[in-house]
């Protein structure tokens, strides 16, 4: 049996990789006795570097409980998790783009873009240089200076994909970040993340209502009702 650290590779080829995550008969459940509610179960995957997966399945299928759970931001209740890659550490080596608002009100947008920088240590000039050069990637290099509370919800979406783009992190996880985009909008932020996540041999993972967008990644998991078919 090939062990769950050494799986084969996205195209095809047998790589000798190791895994950015694995799931074994995974679950997450909320709640307990009566009010318990199963949002995750019995999900069995695998993320190596390279792969390009979007999840799609209704509101409520789980998607967001999967994606915090891959990221390490949240415990299952029962299977296990791991990530072979990082030592089983995943902590700050993963980059997320939530569903929900999720900049800093009272930082401007190069300075929420570079936070992750300046916590991972990085020097003044280098953060703030990596966070304009995101920022210019995805088209908001005009928005540097201002303050959330004066972006569209799109352009917050955009800022949030363009911060986890300037972390360069090995595994990617997006959170419906296209949901406030126009269609343009939606497939060039996709393919950014794509072309990033293909330079830096990264896994992406991005849920997702909309076929156009799941239609531009190689592999597709379908959620429906807390399980995956991957
Ligand atoms: P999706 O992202 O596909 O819309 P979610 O993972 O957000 O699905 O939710 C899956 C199910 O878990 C839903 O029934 C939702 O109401 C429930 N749920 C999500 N988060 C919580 C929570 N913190 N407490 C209780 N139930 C939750
Ligand atoms: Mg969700």
């Amino acid at each position: 049996m090939t062990p769950p650290d050494r799986l084969p590779g996205a195209e095809g080829r047998a790589r000798d990789v190791t895994a950015l995550v694995t799931c074994r008969q995974l679950a997450r459940v909320y709640g307990r006795g009566t009010n318990a509610l199963v949002a995750v179960h019995e999900v069995t995957c695998a993320l190596r570097p390279g792969d390009q997966v979007a999840v799609m399945g209704p509101s409520g299928s789980g998607k967001t409980t999967l994606l915090h759970l891959l990221a390490g931001l949240d415990r299952p209740t029962a299977g296990r998790i791991g990530w072979p890659v990082f030592d089983d550490r995943p902590r700050g080596r993963i980059g997320v783009v939530f569903q929900g608002p999720s900049l800093l009100p009272p930082l401007n947008v190069a300075e929420n873009v570079a936070l992750p920088l300046f916590i991972a240590g990085l020097g003044d000039t280098e953060a703030r240089q990596r966070a304009l050069t995101a920022l210019a990637a995805i088209g908001l290099a005009d928005l540097a200076g201002s303050l959330p509370e004066e972006l569209s919800g799109g352009q917050a979406q955009r800022v949030a994909v363009a911060r986890v783009l300037a972390a360069e992190p090995r595994l990617i996880i997006a959170d419906e970040p296209t949901a406030q985009l126009d269609s343009d909008h939606a497939l060039r932020v996709i393919d950014l993340l794509a072309q990033v996540a293909y330079r830096l041999d990264a896994g992406l993972v991005i849920a997702t209502h909309d076929p156009l967008v799941a239609a531009r990644l190689p592999t597709t998991w379908t959620m429906s009702d807390g399980a995956l078919a991957c």
